[in-house]
């Protein structure tokens, strides 16, 4: 098995794709990028990441938790439009996700990683 390190983790995304709109710079949780990258490969449909990076004042404005995944870019909104959403939330934990939430209203879902949970 390969380590972390050896992943290729962003195949089907580009750089822009995580990052917050209009700030340079981010972080992001490289086994967490591995997890969506497993999930991308199991889901075999596009998969467009509507909210990844946030900065603390973003987090805030829009009603973030204040110890939310987003922060360390360990947490993915992602949109997988229409179908099943407990296949989904399944396919989400499996690829590695340990924080998997749907919102109805906005019909995305949450995917994050909490390493060492
Ligand atoms: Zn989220």
């Amino acid at each position: 098995m390969k380590t972390e390190a050896e992943h290729f983790v962003i195949p089907f995304f580009k750089v822009k794709e995580f990052a917050q709109k209009g700030e340079r710079h981010m972080a992001l949780d490289s086994v967490a990028l591995i997890a969506l990258n497993n999930f991308r490969q199991r889901f075999g449909k596009p998969v467009r990441i509507t909210r990844a990076y946030s900065t603390p004042e973003h987090n805030l404005k829009v009603g973030g938790v204040s110890n939310s995944l987003h922060l360390r870019g360990a947490a993915f909104d992602l949109d997988l439009g229409e179908g099943d959403i407990g296949r989904k939330t399944v396919m989400l934990r499996q690829s590695g996700f340990n924080e998997v939430m749907f919102y109805p209203k906005t019909g995305h879902y949450h995917a994050g990683l909490e390493n060492g949970r």
